[in-house]
C-alpha cells in the first residue's frame, strides 16, 4: 500500500506497566477515510494502544506517525490540535455542566473557561453536534440524568467538538441494543463519508464486522490478525484467541 495514504502508522509500539507488557511490538496502519475495527479480548491492550496514540502517555518503545509526522510522546492537547480525538471507555464528562455545555466546552482547549465567556458560534456548533449524536432531548440535563446509550453518544459528541480528522472510539457499543448499535454505526458511516477516518474498538468482534472496512486483532498486546472482516470472521487464530486459547 501507498504509505502516503496512511493517516496513522504504529511501528513496533510497546507499552509496559512494570512487569506487564500491555502492548507488545505492535505495528499497523490506518488508511485515509476508512473505519478500522480494532478488536481483541478484554485486557488485550486496546485501550492502552489508544492511550499511546492520543497522548495520554508515551509508548515505552516504538514510533507513532500521524500523516508521516513522528508524533510519539506528544501531549494530548497538541495531538487534538493536529486532528486526533478519542472517546473514553469510562465516561469523563463534567458532571456539573449540562450535556450541551459539555459538548460546547469540548471545543475549547482550555476547559477552565466559563460558559459565559464563550462565543455564540460555539453554542450553535454545540447544538449541531447535539443533534448529530441524537442528544437534543437531553441537552439541558446533566450527564447523571442521561441514560447509558446517551452517555456513549455524549462521549462521541465531545470528541467531535474538536473537529477531528482521526477519531478513535473506545467500545462505543458496550451495553447497547442492536437498534442503538445501528444508530451509532450509521453515525460513524456518515462521518466517514464526510472525510473522517475512524478506529473503533470492540472486544466483541461480531457487532463490529458489519461496520468496518478492515480489522486489526490483538491478543496479549500482540497483533494476531489483520484483514477484511470476512477473513477475520473465519480466521482460526482469531477464533482460538476468543475461546481463551
Ligand atoms: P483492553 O482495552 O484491550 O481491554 P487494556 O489496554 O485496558 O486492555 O489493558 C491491557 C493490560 O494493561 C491489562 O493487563 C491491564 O491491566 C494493563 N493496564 C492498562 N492500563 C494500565 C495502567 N495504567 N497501569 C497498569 N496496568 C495497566
Ligand atoms: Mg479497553
Amino acid at each position: 500500500p501507498d504509505e502516503s495514504t496512511d493517516v496513522l502508522r504504529l511501528e513496533n509500539v510497546t507499552k509496559r506497566f512494570g512487569n506487564v507488557t500491555a502492548v507488545d511490538d505492535l505495528s499497523f496502519a490506518v488508511h485515509e477515510q476508512e473505519i478500522l475495527g480494532f478488536i481483541g479480548p478484554n485486557g488485550a491492550g486496546k485501550s492502552t494502544t489508544f492511550n499511546c496514540v492520543s497522548g495520554s502517555f508515551p509508548p515505552t518503545e516504538g514510533t507513532i506517525y500521524y500523516r508521516d509526522e513522528d508524533v510519539t510522546g506528544m501531549p494530548q492537547y497538541e495531538l487534538v490540535k493536529k486532528g486526533i480525538s478519542r472517546t473514553y471507555q469510562t465516561f469523563r464528562p463534567l458532571n456539573d455542566r449540562t450535556v450541551l455545555e459539555n459538548i460546547e466546552l469540548s471545543q475549547v482547549p482550555d476547559k477552565l473557561f466559563s460558559v459565559s465567556d464563550l462565543r455564540a458560534d460555539t453554542t450553535e456548533r454545540a447544538w449541531e453536534l447535539c443533534e448529530r449524536v441524537g442528544l437534543e432531548e437531553y441537552a439541558h440535563l446533566t450527564p447523571e440524568e442521561v441514560p447509558h446509550a446517551g452517555m456513549l453518544r455524549l462521549e462521541i459528541g465531545r470528541a467531535l467538538g474538536t473537529d477531528p480528522d482521526l477519531l478513535l472510539v473506545d467500545e462505543p457499543f458496550a451495553g447497547l441494543t442492536s437498534e442503538e448499535i445501528e444508530e451509532s454505526a450509521s453515525l460513524f458511516r456518515s462521518l466517514r463519508e464526510e472525510g473522517t477516518t475512524l478506529v473503533v474498538i470492540d472486544h466483541n468482534m461480531h457487532g463490529l464486522l458489519d461496520l468496518v472496512d478492515r480489522v486489526v486483532v490483538i491478543s496479549f498486546g500482540e497483533k494476531i490478525a489483520e484483514g477484511a472482516p470476512q477473513e477475520i470472521r473465519d480466521d482460526p487464530v482469531v477464533q482460538k484467541a476468543y475461546l481463551g486459547g
